[in-house]
């Protein structure tokens, strides 16, 4: 009898799934775009004192192929749109965008012709973070929606 056999049907893929998506959900490296005073927060988030490292996400990288999560923070210009939209085109998938703060989320207090009112205008956004400007803690809730989508994602499964 094989070990299949004796485990069940789909044993080994349904384990081997499980263990590749635990591997992606845990290492969700951020692009940090660092914008405006959010960015200061946004740094707080990756120092030791919150511990980023628990999600598998303290690898903050400043090449778009290596990047998992795009964090915009601070408002956007119309200007600068169009250089985040490219990094973002750059980055491989599966991809995702976290806006952090009232600016990057809406504009902000930031009602003039020259700032984009919200990424999503040209992003497509997973998470936003309210808050002006949000706590470290809230770039952490952001990241665990982040890792929720990636658990629900449909199974890698080898036999259909
Ligand atoms: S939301 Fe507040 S803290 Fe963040 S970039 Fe805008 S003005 Fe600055």
């Amino acid at each position: 009898m094989s070990f299949d056999q004796a485990m069940g049907d789909g044993f080994l893929t349904t384990k081997l799934d499980a263990l590749i998506k635990w591997g992606r959900y845990n290492s969700v490296w951020p692009m940090p775009m660092g914008l405006a005073c959010c960015a200061i927060e946004m740094m707080a988030f990756a120092g030791p004192k919150y511990d980023a490292a628990r999600f598998g996400s303290e690898v903050f990288r400043f090449s778009p192929r290596q990047s998992d999560v795009m964090i915009v923070s601070g408002w956007v210009t119309y200007k600068m749109s169009h250089a985040i939209r490219r990094i973002w085109d750059q980055m491989p998938d599966p991809k995702w965008c976290i806006a952090m703060g009232a600016c990057a989320s809406t504009g902000g207090m930031h009602r003039c012709y020259g700032v984009v009112q919200g990424v999503d205008n040209f992003l497509p956004v997973d998470a936003y973070i309210s808050g002006c400007p949000p706590r470290p803690e809230s770039v952490i809730n952001a990241l665990i929606k982040i890792q929720d989508k990636i658990k629900a994602e449909q199974s890698l499964s080898l036999d259909h």
